[in-house]
């Protein structure tokens, strides 16, 4: 069983991308735009095959990967 290969849109550059060492704890920040990634925000992680993460933020998901995403409203 394979898992369906992502594929960035067409401008993205791999060689932007910050990748997080294994062993480091999580950053807060966009490993593409250095956004911060607010806590209630769940990111995008992307895992070479070193272990190295990568985390993108909610424009970076739509800008890059197309992501449509909604704001959940709280209506209490
Ligand atoms: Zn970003």
């Amino acid at each position: 069983m394979s898992a369906p290969t992502l594929e960035p849109k067409a401008g993205f550059e791999w060689r932007k991308v910050i990748w997080g060492r294994p062993d480091s704890p999580r950053s807060v920040l966009c490993s593409y735009c250095c956004a911060t990634i607010p806590d209630e925000d769940v990111p995008l992680i992307l895992w070479s095959e070193k272990g190295y993460a990568a985390q993108f933020c909610k424009q970076c998901r739509k800008t890059w990967w197309g992501f449509e995403e909604f704001d959940e409203e709280f209506d209490a």
